[in-house]
């Protein structure tokens, strides 16, 4: 393999606000009632900003704010001057977004190759898809006049901030709603520098609120009575709290949970396409994607080549500085997921499946784990069953389809799945039997704001995306 010079994005586009405070009213202010936390980068675990944490009170003035901008101007405003507040955000996006995409990889760890080309055009394409429809709602299939829904809480994780915030704020946006939104307590920057775009925008003072926070601002955000609906992206487990705190009150409520997707190669697959899907499947954004592929399931006659093949594309993939252009695999976004992770493939070796990786030199400083798979793995194995949330794939083997789909559906997940075969009809046999909410044919990790996206069992319900994810934000 030959080697490239260092190609590192400039980091002089961004200027990191210390302490820039939370966003209420239209005002960047200082917590009544909160404290405040350190964010780093989890490249280098230097601290990047002190930023402030909501406390009740906070969450109170927000939840305020929010009502009050929703009775007073937003709610009342027509369609098609919501639209121009949202046009413009999109452009302002587009505008600065060199330096989203920097401080994304900065507080995130992940590449700038996938912040600049993958999460920063994506974001601006959701406000102009939820744009389009701020006119249209009467003909979005919800009946003549749907109406909004009131305040939105929404709370997203870290695995792609500004990404999450754009696919909460720009349906709840477009059908009239205002929000109050909680970023992950790791990489809360980009949703500050958000807030200073809504400044930008000029959007009405309440329309969209910030409260920078950890788990406890989240839960006193989601239980605030004074809250309509609940949009919560994240794990499982506090989706299921979330579930519980709000059952039996009036609240409207949508999960984005976790995920264990099956990616399955068949034998008449494109193998050289079918191992850059795998690659892509799991090793994209470090793997920490709800709907990674993270189980590939290949067909046993193939299985030998496949492997072989990935095991020399995983060989080529370059691990290390975010900000480098070159860079495939970042930082893992912290230490406490890099330790979740350290937990389990550490199970998946104790439970007697083999563990490989390409020699790769890690950075000294930061939270990294090397492109890991696990071949010899079995159904019962926990890293067959857990999400890892990392750079570790789990490998099984199949002989029929039918064994495909029966093990596919083994999990308590229904979130995603790919299929790899020349064949169009086994595409179509199989995406019926899948029980998944998306199923990717000879792709994977494809998205689009006109598509929806969301589970089925323990990946939650609610869609996001396209037409649908207009429901969860009107009283239909
Ligand atoms: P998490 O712990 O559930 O956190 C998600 C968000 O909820 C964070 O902002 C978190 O704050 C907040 N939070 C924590 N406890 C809360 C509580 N009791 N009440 C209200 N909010 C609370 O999940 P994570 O570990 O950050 O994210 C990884 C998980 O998200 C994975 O399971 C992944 O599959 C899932 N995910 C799903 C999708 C999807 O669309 N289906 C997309 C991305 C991620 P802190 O940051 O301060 O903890
Ligand atoms: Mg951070």
């Amino acid at each position: 393999m030959f080697e490239y010079a260092p190609a590192p994005e400039s980091r002089s586009v961004v200027e990191i606000k210390n302490a820039s405070g939370l966003y209420i009213g239209g005002e960047f202010v200082d917590p009544a009632d909160g404290g405040s936390f350190k964010s780093i980068n989890p490249a280098s675990e230097e601290v990047l900003a002190e930023v402030a944490e909501a406390g009740a009170q906070d969450v109170e003035r927000a939840v305020r704010a929010a009502r009050k901008a929703y009775d007073k101007v937003w709610g009342p405003m027509p369609g098609r001057d919501r639209a121009k507040y949202l046009y413009r955000i999109a452009r302002l996006i587009q505008e600065r977004s060199r330096e989203l995409a920097v401080l994304e990889s900065l507080d995130n760890g992940k590449p700038i190759r996938e912040s600049r080309d993958v999460d920063l055009p994506l974001v601006a394409a959701h406000f102009f898809y939820y744009a389009g429809w701020a006119d249209k709602l009467g003909h979005a299939g919800f009946g003549p006049n749907p109406q909004p829904v009131g305040v939105a809480a929404q709370v997203i994780p870290w695995n792609f901030p500004l990404l999450m915030l754009a696919w909460k704020i720009a349906p709840a946006l477009a059908a009239g709603n205002t929000v109050v939104l909680k970023p992950a307590e790791t990489t809360p920057l980009t949703a500050l520098l958000f807030a200073e775009i809504c400044q930008q925008a000029e959007l009405p003072a309440g329309v969209v609120n910030i409260l920078t926070g950890a788990g406890d601002t989240g839960r006193a955000l989601v239980e605030h009575p004074g809250v309509d609906k609940v949009a919560f992206t994240g794990s499982t487990e506090v989706g299921r709290a979330i579930a519980r705190s709000i059952a039996g009150t009036r609240k409207k409520l949508t999960l984005e949970l976790g995920g264990k997707a099956a990616n399955i190669v068949f034998d008449d697959a494109p193998i050289d396409q079918a191992v850059e899907g795998i690659v892509n499947g799991i090793f994209f954004n470090q793997g920490h994607v709800c709907c990674a592929g993270s189980r590939l399931l290949v067909q046993e006659n193939v299985a030998d080549r496949v492997l072989e093949s990935l095991k020399r594309r995983m060989a080529q993939l370059r691990v290390g500085d975010p900000l480098d252009k070159n860079t495939d695999v970042g930082a893992i976004n912290s230490a406490a997921q890099l330790e979740r992770i350290r937990e389990l493939s550490d199970a998946g070796s104790a439970e007697g499946a083999e563990r490989w990786s390409p020699p790769c030199d890690l950075p000294d400083r930061g939270f990294w784990f090397a492109p890991t798979i696990f071949t010899g793995v079995t159904q019962a194995h926990r890293i067959a069953r857990e999400e890892i949330f990392g750079p570790v794939l789990s490998v099984l083997t199949f002989r029929t389809p039918a064994e495909a789909v029966e093990k596919a559906n083994n999990t308590p997940y229904g979130l995603s799945a790919g299929i790899w075969t020349d064949k169009g009809s086994r595409i179509l046999w199989m995406a019926d039997r899948l029980r998944a909410g998306v199923v990717w044919a000879n792709t994977f990790n494809k998205f689009d704001p006109t598509s929806p996206f969301g589970g089925y069992k323990e990946s939650g319900y609610g869609r996001e995306g396209g037409r649908h994810g207009l429901e969860g934000y009107l009283n239909v």
